[in-house]
């Protein structure tokens, strides 16, 4: 089962970035070629009939299996990223993080109005980082169609926060 081999894969560090958070470390998985391919066919699967235009992943862990699902579901993959680092003209919203906060960048031409949009990124903890992206995506005129994460830290409860935007919440492995 694809959630078994991400909890083997799956390194926690104690006290990183900060004393308190166990950081769920992903690197190993992305060391094994064929797990990396198994997130993808697993992304792929729990998402058929859910109608996807754009698929925008968070900066940046959010990048790395976010690209590879678009890629292979040959529809475009666009970054969200932390203020100052995108090129173009942005539209902005704030966020608060388990570990800080930040603001959250989209160049203004990277959704079209009407747009079905995935938000994507690695690990949902708190959720305030994936709603600074629903606003995004919202600013522009997007849909939200679903949410994708590789790991859910489900004690932390943002699942139901975020059920009243899109009920299509996929994630690969959830901790308690
Ligand atoms: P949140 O906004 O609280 O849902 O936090 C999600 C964002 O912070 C994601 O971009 C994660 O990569 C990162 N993050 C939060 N908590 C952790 C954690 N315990 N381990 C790894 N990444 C985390």
């Amino acid at each position: 089962m694809i959630s078994t081999k991400l909890e083997t894969a799956i390194r926690d560090i104690a006290d990183f970035p900060k004393p308190g958070i166990v950081f769920k470390d992903i690197t190993p998985i992305l060391k094994d070629a064929s797990l990396c391919t198994e997130v993808i066919d697993a992304f792929v699967e729990r998402l058929d009939g859910t109608a996807i235009d754009v698929i925008a992943g968070i900066e940046s862990r959010g990048f790395l299996f976010g690209l590879m699902l678009a890629n292979r579901m040959n529809i475009p993959f666009v970054p969200i990223r932390k203020k100052g680092k995108l090129p173009f003209e942005t539209v902005e919203e704030p966020c608060e993080l388990e570990y800080g906060s930040a603001i959250l960048e989209l160049h203004t031409d990277a959704i079209l109005p009407g747009q079905r949009v995935l938000i994507h990124d690695d690990l949902l903890a708190t959720g305030g980082t994936v709603n600074a992206a629903t606003r995004l995506v919202k600013k522009l005129g997007g849909q939200v169609a679903g949410y994708a994460f590789v790991i859910s830290l489900d004690f932390l409860k943002a699942k139901e926060r975020l059920k009243h935007v899109s009920e299509n919440i996929v994630t690969l492995v959830s901790f308690q």
